[in-house]
């Protein structure tokens, strides 16, 4: 890793040490940047970490708000200040990604993985969201106005046939995403809906291109990453063999009718747990501001809402208030099943300032102990971002990053917000906080 200060070695002493399951005292030291248990030959400087819970950072494995120059600054003191180091942006543009490349994946930074523009079909989410909502609503102060179609191969790629998905993959490569995006929605209804003149259905992807994009990231090697809507389309993403659902469905409900297509079936709790994907939470991707009275973009677009906001982070669009209850519960039954079957969870936002939000919602919402809601956030959830890395663990030969809390969130899940020392890769994290 290049740059920063040199790295020191050092001894850290009373700190009580998350192992996984509850805190211990123990002693680790940190030399070239890792974590261990054998004394380096020298010690540069001790550490007291004054009997705080050390736990490893934490991640925020869905959010768009890592995106261009305009607001970094901001982005990252704020992520490094809740003590979330990793993030995975599942639709980005990468001219602005490579913008921004020299300032995060570096110690004093964020890490981020993004998948650039994600695919889907003509019409379908979120090109309209792109061209009709974000291009004024969150580009025009950062870009100026743009020509009709100036998302199109930048926020999302149109694929509609096998032609295409063969002519454009070089293309798609050539961005190297870290991960790849596909967009599923309402595939139930995807042989039946008509497009409509002027009136955009909620689409994803032709259902019958998933499987064949699929094998295709996977030859690169690429990870693969999809966006749903019902469970209908979960069950397609699963059976498809992606890696990883963006969202559990109920994050997004437009009319209560819909509710029915939202549930989760315990065969398809099993079969995500059987084929080893992710699952990321979102559950406050939706949730309506205070007072219950969000804005909203006109139907379909009330999805994505951080796409619309930059600066600080605010909830543009959102469920109508009357659903939101319905929603919850929809989604607390489906988060429930899946973690009975031993699905593989990680915790994003999608919309919120950071992961802090949604890990405090899913203590909120009580389906969850405090230890499975810390395990997801500072174990699953970076290695879910990053599953080549030695992260997520407080173990030898681990990298030497993690927070330490003022109190112990086993006991009382808000102290993940009280953190009093933040180190990354070996470095101590300090001043911008
Ligand atoms: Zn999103």
């Amino acid at each position: 890793m290049a740059g920063g200060p040199p790295l020191k070695r050092y001894e850290f002493i009373n700190g009580q040490w998350f192992d996984g399951q509850q805190f211990r005292p123990d002693r680790f030291y940190a030399s070239g940047g890792l974590l261990t248990r054998n004394k380096p030959a020298t010690i540069d400087e001790v550490v007291d970490l004054a009997g705080g819970f050390v736990v490893p950072p934490f991640g925020e494995a869905h959010n768009h708000n890592v995106e261009g120059l305009w607001n970094l600054d901001e982005t990252v003191s704020r992520y490094l200040r809740d003590g979330v180091f990793y993030v995975k942006n599942p639709n980005s543009i990468r001219e602005f990604t490579s913008q921004i490349a020299g300032r995060i994946n570096q110690p004093w930074s964020i890490d981020v993985v993004f998948a650039n523009a994600g695919l889907t079909s003509s019409g379908g989410h979120p090109a309209p969201l792109y061209e009709h909502v974000l291009r004024e609503s969150r580009y025009k102060a950062v870009i100026g106005e743009v020509p009709a179609e100036w998302f199109k191969n930048r926020g999302y790629v149109v694929i509609d046939d096998e032609a295409d998905l063969q002519r454009q993959w070089t293309e798609i490569m050539a961005g190297k995403p870290d991960f790849l995006k596909v967009y599923l929605a309402h595939s139930e209804g995807a042989r039946r809906v008509p497009q409509t003149d002027g009136v955009a259905v909620r689409k994803g992807l032709d259902p019958g291109l998933i499987s064949a994009i699929v094998a295709r990231a996977h030859r690169e090697p690429l990870r693969i990453t999809a966006h749903v809507e019902t469970a209908a389309d979960f069950r397609l993403a699963v059976s498809a063999g992606v890696d990883e659902i963006a969202h559990v469905p109920g994050w997004l409900l437009g009319t209560s009718e819909e509710a029915s297509q939202l549930l989760l079936t315990d065969e398809d709790a099993r079969q995500a747990s059987r084929a080893g994907v992710t699952v990321v939470t979102t559950t406050v991707a939706m949730r309506p501001q205070a007072g219950g009275h969000g804005h909203h973009a006109p139907e379909p677009y009330r999805h994505e809402p951080a796409h619309a906001s930059h600066g600080a982070p605010s909830q543009s669009f959102s469920i109508e208030g009357s659903f939101w209850s319905q929603a919850q519960e929809i989604q607390s039954k489906n988060l429930r099943l899946l973690n009975q079957h031993g699905v593989k969870l990680a915790i994003g936002s999608d919309h919120a300032a950071t992961s802090l939000a949604e890990a405090l919602h899913l203590h909120e919402i009580g389906i969850f102990d405090n230890l499975t809601i810390l395990k997801l956030w500072c174990e699953q959830t970076p290695q879910a971002i990053f599953p080549d890395r030695r992260i997520g663990r407080l173990q030898e030969g681990y990298e030497s990053s993690f927070l330490v809390l003022k109190e112990n969130p086993l006991e009382k899940f808000e102290a993940v917000a009280d953190i009093t020392f933040r180190m990354k890769q070996g470095h101590v994290l300090q001043g911008k906080q």
